[in-house]
């Protein structure tokens, strides 16, 4: 039989319906907007392209955006001024520093100069620790927005045996972790993993965050498991596929998530939510 379909682009859109009520209705509440500040250095193509995404997707749930695109040049000293700047900004609740930078400016100085307050990516270590902990205050948009999917499948996670595919720190990592907090028993595989197939095959719940095309297929896939796809690949006729072999893994899985219009919105509305939830929280601060 073959898998449902997790349509991102709808649950992303039910998201974000929900988030622009709650904008409106915390600004009359209390005056604040929430505010999210993108900053993009240089002009690589993709990188410009997600931050104009996240500036549309900001307007429309009636969030406060601000952009700042400067130029490749720009030294490590004037982007962390900027950082400072924002951080100490009251009309700015989330900050997003759109990677990759440049290579004469070292990202992870950057990143940790983030207000662990104001870090909608949640990639600042005080809020890595958090998430570790299992009392996170950003969760990182991309896993939090795997874990929404797997939830809206409607299978309950706990005891499920599941496998993360990529150890990156910004998906494997992270989604293995709120996996972890949600009692599922998880293995995370990567280059060096013996038998990977294998491994694959115990899944209930697979997640595959490569950067492979069609990595996955059918025989790794144990029948009925949720399969949720985080990569994106363009192929050399320009198509945009996952690391999941949709076509032919969707006849044994349960539930699949497609590409595009997977997990890629859910991306940006988790963006969203993390910095009205961040606004809610200096609004409480404020009004005590
Ligand atoms: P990274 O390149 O940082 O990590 C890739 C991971 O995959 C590494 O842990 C690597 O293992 C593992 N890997 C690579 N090749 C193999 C292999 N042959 N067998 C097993 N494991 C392998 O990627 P990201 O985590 O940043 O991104 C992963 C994918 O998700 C990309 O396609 C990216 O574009 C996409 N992405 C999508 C987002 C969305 O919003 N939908 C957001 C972020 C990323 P090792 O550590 O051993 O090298």
């Amino acid at each position: 039989m073959s898998a449902q379909i997790i349509d991102g682009k709808a649950l992303a859109l039910k998201l974000r319906e929900g988030i622009a009520q709650e904008v409106q209705a915390l600004e009359k509440d209390t005056g604040i907007k929430p505010g999210l500040a993108a900053v993009l250095v240089g002009d690589d193509p993709a990188s410009a392209m997600y931050v104009r995404n996240k500036k549309i997707a900001c307007e429309k749930a009636g969030l406060y955006p601000q952009e700042h695109l400067l130029p490749a040049a720009t030294t490590q000293e004037a982007l962390l001024a900027l950082i400072h700047q924002l951080n100490a900004d009251p009309k700015i609740h989330g900050i997003l520093v759109q990677l990759p930078l440049p290579a004469h400016i070292e990202s992870k100085m950057i990143l940790q100069a983030v207000s662990p307050e104001k870090d909608a990516d949640g990639f600042h270590p005080v809020n890595v620790g958090r998430l570790v902990e299992g009392d996170p205050v950003f969760v990182p948009c991309t896993p939090k927005g795997v874990m929404h999917m797997i939830d809206s499948t409607g299978v309950d996670i706990t005891g499920k045996r599941a496998v993360v595919i990529g150890r990156s720190n910004i998906v494997g990592k992270p989604v293995a972790m709120l996996l972890l907090h949600r009692h599922a028993t998880v293995t995370i595989c990567h280059s060096r993993t013996k038998d990977l197939p294998a491994v694959v095959h115990e899944a209930d719940i697979v997640v595959a965050a490569i950067g492979k095309p069609a990595f996955v297929t059918p025989d790794m896939v144990k029948e009925g498991a949720v399969v949720i796809d985080v990569g994106i690949n363009r192929l050399p006729d320009g198509k945009l596929v996952g690391d999941v072999d949709f076509d032919r893994v969707k006849e044994r899985a349960g539930w699949i998530t497609p590409v595009p219009g997977g997990v890629g919105p859910m991306t940006i509305a988790m963006l969203l939510q993390n910095t009205l939830e961040s606004a809610k929280r200096f609004a409480k601060k404020i009004t005590g």
